[in-house]
């Protein structure tokens, strides 16, 4: 018999122990929107069937991360769940200095409180919203630099997180003085999940070279975008997904890293980098707010799971898995008819809610009506990125997003292909009555991330 080509792509795991799902009811689910403010953030999570509100932190543990937390050292100074924690991180990324945080944002603050402040300028692809707000909170500009093509939602480039290497290279030219370090965010995130390519990393180290600029990376997703690579760039396929992270490693200066995504963590974050002297005015910042170098805000038990998340990630059987099952659902949304960001990125599914609800306005929040659709109609929980998360500028005018997205994120090894059944179906009956949505305002907002906190109304 011929080996049998299959192309139903299993789950790489079977299930160990399982979590009860409560179910619940169309007028329960409006009783409990309405109660939360029309925010999904204010949900309580037993309210919430399928719950794809992020993949930050909400994946499933792996047997042997369950076993490695058990060897977890809880010394105060020096604990050998740090040195095992380092080691794993510097496998992948061999940075002189590793520095455990209690998740990225924690990364972030430290790094931009180091080297930002007024009057200066950081860019970056496209900064993620903690990184945004933690870079305007010195009080310097964040500033968005990706390829055009990432802005058009229908686009077919496959490497849509690049860097606009000519803009960059103007603003360095123009203004490099005021630009303290150059970010990449692998994937982009907030561009919908799309990744970097190995050439467009490599052109930007050497604008940095020419400009004597370090670049940093916002890693959070390096084990899916170097998969991408592999699958796409030209000259990768084959490659070992090991490697090709060690050349994305190789290019930069530092990196900072929230370990609730791919590392597999629950919890958890790091800054690492190659320069002494900022290595330790970043480590004199960490005593003040996480905790002593060693554990930054972790317990040994959370270091020694993120090493073992870390050999897991890279497997190449789990990152097909991964984008394969990401893309399943993407693909069914576009057969219903419902307007997805292509190419489908590693992590989420993007639905482009502003072409789905055209008669909602961006000042309206198309965004946030059709997320609110989705949990009503089946308890799916989504978030909205689009102008509820972006509209308010610093110097508190108001104005769309570059575009209204409904991310459809989905945790790591945590929900079965009949899960995402269930979600393609529940997205379909709000296709079907989406002249029956409406726009929402905003009736209360904090000062900055105003979405996890502000609450809406829905327009008459
Ligand atoms: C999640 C994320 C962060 C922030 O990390 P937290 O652990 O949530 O604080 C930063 N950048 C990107 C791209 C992210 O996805």
């Amino acid at each position: 018999m011929d080996a049998p080509e299959f192309t139903t792509i299993i789950e790489p795991f079977r299930i160990h122990s399982v979590e009860p799902l409560r179910l619940t009811t169309l007028e329960q689910r409006q009783a409990a929107a309405r109660d939360a403010g029309y925010n999904l953030f204010k949900v309580h999570a037993q309210d919430v069937i399928i719950d794809l509100l992020t993949d930050s932190g909400t994946g499933a543990m792996s047997r042997d991360q369950w076993a490695a937390l058990q060897h977890g050292d809880e010394s105060y100074a020096g604990s050998p769940s740090y040195y095992i924690f380092r080691d794993a991180v510097r496998e992948l990324f061999p940075f002189e200095h590793v520095i455990p945080t209690h998740q990225g944002r924690a990364a972030e603050r430290i790094l931009f409180s180091v080297l930002g402040g007024a009057g200066k300028v950081v860019p970056n692809n496209t900064h993620f919203d903690t990184t945004r707000a933690n870079v305007e909170y010195t009080g310097a500009q964040a500033l968005d630099l990706v390829v055009d093509a990432a802005h058009e939602a229908d686009s077919t480039y496959a490497f849509k997180g690049d860097m606009d290497v000519a803009r960059l290279e103007a603003l360095l030219r123009e203004q490099g003085d005021a630009v303290p370090l150059v970010m990449m965010t692998i994937t982009n995130n907030s561009g919908g999940g799309q990744p970097v390519s190995l050439a467009n990393l490599h052109a930007v180290r050497d604008v940095c070279d020419a400009h004597g600029k370090m670049l940093f990376l916002d890693a959070c997703r390096f084990a899916e975008n170097a998969w991408f690579i592999r699958e796409k760039e030209a000259g990768q396929s084959g490659r070992d997904v090991v490697d090709i992270v060690r050349e994305i490693a190789s290019l930069a200066d530092g990196m900072t890293m929230s370990a609730k995504k791919d590392p597999m963590g629950n919890i958890g974050g790091w800054l690492a980098m190659d320069d002494d002297d900022l290595a330790r005015r970043c480590r004199d910042l960490l005593v003040l707010t996480e905790g002593f170098p060693t554990y930054g805000g972790l317990a040994g038990r959370d270091l020694e799971t993120l090493a073992q998340g870390l050999r897991e990630v890279v497997h190449h059987d789990y990152l097909r898995y991964r984008v394969r099952s990401t893309a399943y659902l993407g693909e069914s949304l576009q057969r219903a008819g419902i307007p997805v960001v292509t190419p489908i990125g590693g992590h989420a599914v993007y639905i482009d809610a502003r072409a789905m609800l055209p008669g909602i306005r961006p000042l309206q929040y198309p965004g946030q009506s059709l997320a609110i659709a989705l949990y009503e109609a089946g308890g799916v929980r989504t978030c909205e990125i689009g102008t509820a998360m972006f509209g308010r500028r610093p110097d508190g005018s108001e104005e769309p997003a570059a575009m209204d997205l409904v991310r459809l994120a989905l945790p790591r090894r945590t929900y079965t292909q009949s899960h995402i059944d269930y979600v393609i179906e529940a997205c379909r009956h709000v296709a079907v009555h989406r002249d029956e949505l409406r726009g929402y305002r905003i009736v209360e907002e904090p000062p900055t991330l105003r979405h996890f906190t502000a609450v809406f109304e829905p327009l008459p």
